[in-house]
């Protein structure tokens, strides 16, 4: 059975993106079959894969209107045994257009379930809102991959995030379960990290990864070449660090 994780914060630049796309690539280079499904309309997952989309190529936003069959809005990218299924700015109509339609927080729900095996994981990369895309995200989901920043208010806003993962539970997804909370953007150096870790330990105990990601310029730069860390520069520290991840998630599975 595939493992279906969304990777969600409604809170912005916490390190969501990074995750899913540096997370999917090194867990597609231990030779498991990876989609990575990019629901913002941002498409920051898309173009970090180095995938263009032109307008009239098949998308996340064609895919939730049920325009198209998921298998025609496939990309393969770069990485081999990594897919990702486009996003571009036209997905943030669905937000507005899906209110009125009929199940229209389980449409990505649906749609994953025609894959049919053909993955060992997916992940879905969340905008940085509680809205109707994420709700899709939480609903086709299996767990959810909570990132936080170690910066100030780091937890604040979290107790929202997971009121809304035990609501999506009782009404559309019985099975969600909380996968982990990512320690990002980690400095050793300052003790507001430490702060941070401390606190994330405390309330959240063994849900936080043992695994955190350093500050990491290289991270920073690889999807300006549209390439995951691991291909940009698959010995710095932060690709280390997303590999770590990789193992400790494999090895829970
Ligand atoms: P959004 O909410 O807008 O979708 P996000 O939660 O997906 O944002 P990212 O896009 O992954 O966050 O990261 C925000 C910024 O921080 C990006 O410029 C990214 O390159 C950078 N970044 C993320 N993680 C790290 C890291 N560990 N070290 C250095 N830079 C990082
Ligand atoms: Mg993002």
């Amino acid at each position: 059975m595939e493992k279906l994780i969304a990777v969600a914060n409604q809170k912005g630049g916490v390190g969501k993106t990074t995750t899913a796309v540096n997370l999917a690539a090194a867990i597609a280079g231990r030779g498991h079959r990876v989609l990575l499904v990019d629901i913002d309309p941002q498409g920051n997952a898309t173009s970090g894969l180095g995938v263009r989309v032109d307008e009239e190529d098949p998308t996340t936003y064609e895919v939730l209107l049920e325009a198209v069959g998921v298998e025609r809005a496939l990309r393969s990218t770069e990485i081999t045994g990594l897919d990702v299924m486009p996003a571009d700015p036209r997905l943030a109509g669905a937000e507005i257009e899906l209110v009125d339609l009929p199940r229209r927080e389980g449409r990505l729900a649906a749609a994953t379930q025609t894959l049919d095996g053909a993955y060992d994981y997916v992940f879905i990369d969340s905008p940085p809102s509680l809205g109707l895309l994420t709700l899709n995200a939480l609903t086709a989901a299996r767990s959810v991959l909570v990132p936080i920043q170690c910066e100030y208010y780091a937890l604040e806003g979290l107790g929202r995030l997971l009121e809304t993962v035990d609501r999506v539970r009782e009404s559309l997804n019985p099975s969600l379960e909380v996968e982990g909370i990512l320690l990002t953007m980690y400095d050793s150096r300052l003790n507001l990290s430490l702060q941070v870790a401390e606190e994330a330990r405390h309330y959240f105990g063994d849900r936080v990864y043992k695994t955190m990601i350093p500050r990491n310029v290289r991270l920073g730069e690889a999807p300006s070449f549209g390439r995951p860390v691991t291909l940009y520069d698959p010995h710095c520290i932060g690709a280390a660090s997303y590999f770590g991840l990789a193992e400790e998630m494999i090895g829970h599975d």
